[in-house]
C-alpha cells in the first residue's frame, strides 16, 4: 500500500445522515473475486523495479465508489457527492489518475445531464473533500506527478469528458481551469455547441464556435480530449488545435467494428500531431474477434494493435474504471450514456465484470504485469506508463 494513505474516507468531516444522505457504498477492492496475471519470481521483481523507478498514469478513469445496491445508485447520484475510492488507489500503482468526475451520471438538477452548475457542484464538492486529506494531491502541473510519486501519494487531475456545459460561452473554460480542471473533451456521444458526437448519423465536424473554443483552450493549456467525438470531429480537431490532442480511452475500430472505437486514420493523425492514445476498458468496450468475450487479453490486444499502428511512443492507458457494479450503471444510465448507440455493431458475450479490469486498482496492476510476461523492454513501458503522456502534458499545459 502506498505510505501516503492514512486511512482517511470521503467527507468524514462531516456527520453522516444528519449533514448528508449515506449510502453503503461497494467494497473497494474484494467487490469480486480479485484476478491478478500470475508471474514468476524474476518478473515480480521487475515489475516491483518499474513502479518504483516510473510514473505510473491514467490517462482517464473514474476512482469513486457506487452503491453496493445499484438500484440505489440514481439517488447517489442525485445527491451530488460521490465517495473518492482512497483506499482503492492507495493499493493502485497510478502516480496519477485523471479523474472524470460524475460525466454522463451527473444529474444532480436534470434527468438529461451535463448542466453547467450540476458539474460546478461535482467539480466543488470533490475538490472540499480532496481539501479535507493529504493523500490525494489536487494537481495541476506535471511537478506534481513527481511530487506524488516521491512522496507515495497520488496527484488527482480534474478532467471532463465533455464541454456540453460551457453552452456558447467561451469564458466558462476559463472558470473550469481556474476550479481545476485540466483536460477536456469537445463532445460526449450527443452532439453539442462545439461538434458532433460519436452516436449522430451525421458529423458536422468542429463548427465555428468549436474552433474557438479550441484555440481558447490552447491558448489557457486545457488539454483536450476527443474520445466520445464523431470521427469527422475528432480529426477537425486534432487538425484544428496548434498542440497536441488526447484520445483518452477508446480501442481501434479495425479489431472491432464499434462507433465507441476509432478508425486508424484518426489514430494515425492524432500520434501524428504528437498526441496520445489511452487504450479503454470500460465493460463491452475493447473487445475483439479473437477476444470477444472482454477481460485484460482482448483489452491488451488493442494496446498492441494502436502501439504498432502509432508507434510505441504515443500509446498510454485510460481503462476508465469505477469501484463497484460498473455493468449495473452502464444499464441504468444507458441512454445518458449512449450505451446502445456506442456498442451498436456484431453481437458478443455479456459479462458481469471485466477479468482482470474489474476496478482501476485491479487495472494498473495488471497492465504492468501483463507488459512484464509478454517481455516488453523496461524503456517502452515507462513510455507507456506515463512517459508519453508527461511529454505530451508539457507541450500542452503552459
Ligand atoms: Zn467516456
Amino acid at each position: 500500500m502506498k505510505e501516503g494513505y492514512k486511512g482517511y474516507k470521503s467527507y468524514e468531516y462531516l456527520d453522516k445522515n444528519k449533514d448528508y444522505k449515506s449510502f453503503e457504498l461497494s467494497d473497494e477492492l474484494n467487490r469480486v473475486e480479485p484476478y491478478f496475471i500470475p508471474l514468476n519470481e524474476e518478473q515480480e521483481k521487475k515489475v516491483k523495479r518499474i513502479i518504483a523507478n516510473h510514473p505510473v498514469i491514467s490517462l482517464h478513469d473514474h476512482p469513486s465508489i457506487t452503491p453496493k445496491d445499484v438500484k440505489e445508485l440514481m439517488d447517489y447520484e442525485r445527491e451530488g457527492r460521490e465517495c473518492t475510492a482512497f483506499e482503492g488507489l492507495a493499493h493502485s500503482a497510478w502516480d496519477a489518475v485523471f479523474d472524470n468526475m460524475m460525466d454522463g451520471t451527473c444529474v444532480i438538477s436534470s434527468k438529461a445531464g451535463w448542466k453547467w452548475t450540476d458539474v460546478i457542484h461535482d467539480i466543488g464538492i470533490r475538490s472540499c473533500d480532496i481539501a479535507h486529506q493529504d493523500f490525494l494531491i489536487k494537481g495541476s502541473s506535471v511537478e506534481d506527478i513527481y511530487k506524488a510519486k516521491a512522496e507515495g501519494k497520488v496527484a488527482w487531475f480534474i478532467s471532463l469528458e465533455s464541454a456540453t456545459m460551457i453552452e456558447n460561452e467561451l469564458d466558462r473554460i476559463e472558470i473550469l481551469y481556474g476550479l481545476g480542471a485540466r483536460m477536456m473533451g469537445i463532445t460526449y456521444s450527443e452532439s453539442n455547441s462545439l461538434g458532433s458526437g460519436l452516436k449522430e448519423k451525421y458529423d458536422g465536424g468542429l463548427t465555428s464556435f468549436g474552433a474557438e473554443a479550441v484555440e481558447r483552450m490552447n491558448k489557457i493549456g486545457m488539454a483536450i480530449d476527443v474520445s466520445h467525438c464523431g470521427d469527422v470531429t475528432a480529426m477537425d480537431t486534432i487538425r484544428t488545435s496548434k498542440k497536441p490532442v488526447f484520445i483518452t480511452h477508446v480501442g481501434a475500430r479495425s479489431l472491432w467494428n464499434m462507433k465507441r472505437l476509432k478508425p486508424d486514420d484518426v489514430i494515425k493523425a492524432c500520434a501524428e500531431r504528437g498526441g496520445v492514445i489511452g487504450i479503454e476498458a470500460a465493460p463491452h468496450t475493447t473487445i475483439t474477434k479473437k477476444h470477444c468475450r472482454h477481460d485484460i487479453e482482448s483489452f491488451m490486444e488493442h494496446f498492441e494493435y494502436i502501439a504498432e499502428l502509432a508507434g510505441i511512443d504515443h500509446v498510454a492507458f485510460g481503462p476508465d474504471c469505477l469501484y463497484g457494479d460498473h455493468v449495473g450503471l452502464h444499464n441504468l444510465f444507458s441512454s445518458n450514456m449512449s450505451i446502445g448507440e456506442n456498442t451498436k455493431g456484431d453481437a458478443f458475450p455479456y459479462v458481469d465484470y471485466v477479468k482482470g479490469l474489474e476496478n482501476t486498482t485491479e487495472a494498473s496492476h495488471n497492465i504492468i504485469r501483463w507488459l512484464v510476461k509478454h517481455n516488453y523492454s523496461e524503456e517502452d513501458i515507462r513510455k507507456v506508463l506515463g512517459g508519453n503522456i508527461i511529454r505530451t502534458l508539457k507541450e500542452v499545459w503552459i
